[in-house]
């Protein structure tokens, strides 16, 4: 059984998109295929949403696995309930941002911890995010850039800080948008 907290460990994330950090830590991605996570020392503070500590690795040591560009390292959130969706978005950011880390989330209460407790590069989602929820929301939990990708035609009020990309529009305007909206 994989891990429940995959989507949103970094060290997880990483090593999927990097051979070469595959190599360097051979034994983390056959543990996270293999275990409910509970033996990890990243687990106790993604499963209680809290940050975790720069570089830790499974047994308590640390590593240098974190992605950087320039400096700079990307971490996205993205809040879609349509599990297709959430992965082709979550594909388009890891190919036009390289080594990013990507949470996914399927409402805005599932996300909301993560919101407050991680300084996202950018969040994309939905205009309406479950139950009573919006992208207004979203802003009010966290300060960092928000793109709604949304089917609607007609306009619709967004928050500040925030881009409206037409799904129909594809991927390169969502990763246009954001690159936008990030830099
Ligand atoms: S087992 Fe540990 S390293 Fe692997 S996904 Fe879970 S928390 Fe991350």
């Amino acid at each position: 059984m994989p891990c429940p907290v995959s989507d949103a460990c970094e060290l997880h994330q990483a090593l999927r998109s990097s051979v070469i950090k595959r190599v360097r830590y051979p034994h983390v991605l056959p543990q996270c295929e293999g275990t409910e996570g509970k033996q990890c020392a990243l687990y106790a503070y993604l499963s209680t949403g809290r940050p975790v500590p720069q570089g830790l690795l499974p047994d308590g040591s640390t590593g240098d696995y974190a992605d950087r560009s320039a400096g700079q390292s990307y971490r996205f959130m993205v809040i879609e309930d349509s599990q297709v969706f959430a992965t082709l978005t979550a594909s388009t950011l890891r190919t036009h941002f390289s080594g990013a880390t990507v949470d996914v989330k399927s409402s805005f209460a599932a996300a909301e911890p993560d919101l407050r407790a991680i300084q996202y590069t950018a969040v994309i989602c939905g205009y309406g995010l479950g139950g009573d929820h919006t992208v207004h929301d979203v802003r009010r939990v966290t300060r960092a850039p928000i793109v709604v990708l949304t089917g609607r035609p007609d306009e619709i009020a967004l928050p500040s800080g925030s881009r409206k990309v037409m799904k129909a529009s594809g991927p390169d305007a969502l990763a246009s948008a954001v690159r936008e909206m990030t830099s």
